[in-house]
């Protein structure tokens, strides 16, 4: 950092790696004093090339050229492309981004039938330290401000515009827990919703569990979807696999599932990574179901098989049982869906491509596009 270390931003304090606001730091208020003595016309038009038209400052050619080399230079990009992988068919693309401090994050885009989502991350790293989790592996390095955030859905939606695409969804799936940086999570949800326009409801947080968090979203006013990513349904095992459940144990998690159900009335999904031998058995599927019984509204199980790890031993659950599992959910009443393992072969697990490139190992890399 050091060369863009200065005060004067709000909050400045609380992002002390970031002390120089980034282009998607600022909002409204805050693009309007950074461009004192501009028109305010010219704060408008800047704002809606940033926002609506997806576009760099050089490309906002309505704008004089002196103000566009100061955006250049007062309003920095927050995301150096360091690789970026595409899928055989193209419909999955992954970047690895360097942030100012050098800290690194990962951004994936992926184009379904009948829609295009953007796996945004927003943490540097997961203190969370599950196991089967490549971020968790690697530690928490620090939380990203809310212009880190919006800039990946930002350079996704552009990527999407390229492919002949419309970016209509966003998960926060990538690395990090978004409930553990919640007011930096929250401010990027609800420019994703104001600025960019896309809506509450194609907005998705995934939690590991905590309950503070999912409580406090259940009184925002934006209905976005929750997913709790659960794996198992008794404590023992769950705490294995997912060390905050000692904090957080299944009654309390569950507890504060229903209340946000009651909240909300919206569906709520559980996230089950299969485990080969160790979440996969009928007697997890007989939990999982108990566990269900017991919300005010049915929640939906996506199953997705274990993505492999470097640090983690035992494989994801082969296509058969996964199969047997979902038809086990199914006699015992629960909806379940069986998730794609999106781009397995561009490493498209969550934390992996970072990991396989700090590693030195073998990654399809392209050249970045921007
Ligand atoms: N921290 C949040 C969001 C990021 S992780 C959370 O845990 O929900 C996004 C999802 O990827 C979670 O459901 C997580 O359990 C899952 N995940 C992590 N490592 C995985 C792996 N190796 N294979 C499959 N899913 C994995
Ligand atoms: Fe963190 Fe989620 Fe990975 Fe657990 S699964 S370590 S909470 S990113």
């Amino acid at each position: 950092m050091g060369a863009r270390q200065n005060g004067t931003y709000p909050g400045a304090a609380a992002l002390r790696w970031t002390a120089v606001p980034t282009r998607y730091d600022l909002d409204r208020d805050a693009l309007v004093a950074r461009l004192a003595g501009e028109p305010r016309y010219r704060v408008d038009q800047v704002w809606d090339g940033l926002h609506r038209q997806l576009a760099e400052p050089a490309e906002l050619t309505t704008l004089p050229k002196a103000l566009r080399a100061r955006l250049d230079a007062e309003l920095p990009p927050a995301l150096t492309p360091v690789a970026t992988s595409t899928d055989r068919r193209g419909d999955t693309v992954k970047w690895l981004f360097a942030l100012d401090d050098g800290a690194r994050l990962e951004t994936v885009l992926m184009h379904y039938r009948d829609r295009s989502t953007v796996c945004v991350s927003s943490q540097a790293g997961c203190a969370m330290g599950c196991g089967f989790c490549a971020t968790g592996q690697a530690g928490f390095q620090r939380h990203l401000s809310t212009g880190e955030i919006v800039e990946q859905v930002v350079r996704a939606a552009r990527r999407a515009r390229d492919d002949g695409r419309r970016l209509g969804n966003v998960v926060f799936m990538g690395m990090g827990e978004p409930l553990a940086n919640y007011d930096r999570v929250w401010s990027a949800v609800e420019r994703l919703h104001g600025d960019l326009g896309l809506s509450a409801r194609h907005l998705t947080v995934s939690t590991v569990g905590l309950v503070p968090g999912i409580r406090r979203l259940a009184g925002e006013a934006l209905p976005v979807n929750l997913a709790v990513s659960l794996h198992a349904a008794n404590d023992d095992l769950r705490t294995a696999l997912v060390p905050i459940n000692a904090r957080y144990p299944l009654s309390v998690l569950m507890a504060a599932c229903a209340d946000y159900l009651r909240a909300k009335g919206r569906r709520l999904s559980f996230e089950w990574a299969l485990i080969d031998g160790t979440n996969d058995r009928a007697s997890d599927a007989r939990e999982l179901a108990e566990l269900s019984r017991t919300l005010p509204l049915p929640a939906h199980v996506n199953l997705i098989p274990l993505n492999p790890t470097p640090g983690y031993p035992t494989r994801g659950t082969p296509r058969d049982g996964v199969v047997r599992f979902r038809r086990w959910l199914d006699d015992l009443g629960v909806n379940a869906t069986i998730r794609r393992n999106r781009g397995t072969d561009i490493d498209a697990a969550c934390g992996q491509l970072a990991a396989r490139v700090e590693l030195g190992g073998r990654t399809r890399v392209t050249a970045p596009a921007r």
